[in-house]
């Protein structure tokens, strides 16, 4: 619409040098003048109108790019606890391995799933299991590093992405972890009541080079297998034992 009013303005203005080239008499002059002082207010108008209009849209963009940011967030974010979804954990260990690569620095994946944690929801109900759950969650962001990913990584299981950490370090943080969960005395909110302590148990494996996304974290489950099968509460690393040779 823009472009076909300029387009006319532009050829009342071709018709008006044409003219004047001519050559006019006084009279015709002035009419040319008024006729082109009239198109001159009609495109200043029709300029005034349009800004206004982008000036609306621009507005409504900024509105819609907001939004969009907010749904992505939101998409990636768990709603329960405020850490990060599975979708978010699956992008950021692709991210984080190609990253580990390219610097030949280690990766550390750790998985930690509650203990008995079913009998405690049947124990308390499920709205004081969510409530642990929110706990759990708030602990592990707490012992994270500023560059660690923490992720439900689906009903009671949780994921912390390592990065430029050793199986060493890692399991010490793990293990820190373990232990202010288990010295946690917890309250049930609504009532006060002593809940007493919930456990965790831990896997945790390092990322080696033949490793997909997919084989990390089968490993680390299988740590976090054998923590349960030696008695909860634990952790497990994939680190080979040190052997000694006498
Ligand atoms: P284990 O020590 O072997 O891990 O035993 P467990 O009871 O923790 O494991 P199991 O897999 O038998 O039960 C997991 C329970 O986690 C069952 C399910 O009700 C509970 N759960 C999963 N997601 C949620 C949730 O969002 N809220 C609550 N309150 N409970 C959940
Ligand atoms: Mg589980
Ligand atoms: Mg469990």
């Amino acid at each position: 619409q823009a472009e076909e009013r300029s387009g006319d303005y532009g050829r009342t203005l071709e018709v008006a040098a044409t003219d004047l080239n001519r050559g006019l008499d006084p009279e015709q002059v002035r009419q040319l003048i008024s006729s082109l002082a009239a198109a001159t207010l009609d495109m200043a108008n029709h300029n005034k109108h349009l800004n206004e209009q982008l000036q609306k849209s621009t507005r409504e963009i900024d509105t819609l790019r907001s939004g969009l940011e907010s749904v992505r967030v939101e998409s990636l974010t768990d709603a329960l606890t405020g850490l990060s979804n599975r979708r978010m954990f699956d992008e950021t260990l692709r991210m984080r391995i190609d990253e580990a690569r390219a610097q030949k620095s280690e990766l550390c994946l750790l998985l930690c799933d509650v203990d008995f944690f079913k009998r405690f929801n049947d124990t308390w109900g499920h709205h004081t299991g969510d409530q642990i759950l929110r706990f759990l969650a708030s602990a592990m962001q707490a012992h994270a590093r500023p560059d660690f990913l923490v992720a439900r990584h689906g009903g009671e299981e949780f994921a912390m992405i390592m990065p430029r950490t050793d199986i060493r370090m890692a399991a010490q943080i793990g293990d820190a972890m373990r232990d202010a969960i288990q010295a946690k005395r917890l309250r049930r909110r609504s009532t006060n009541e002593d809940l007493g302590q919930v456990t965790v148990s831990l896997g945790v494996a390092r990322l080696s080079p033949s490793d997909t996304p997919q084989g990390l974290v089968e490993r680390a489950d299988a740590c976090l297998y054998a923590s349960k099968r030696d008695g909860r509460n634990r952790l497990t690393t994939d680190a080979a034992p040190v052997l000694y040779v006498a």
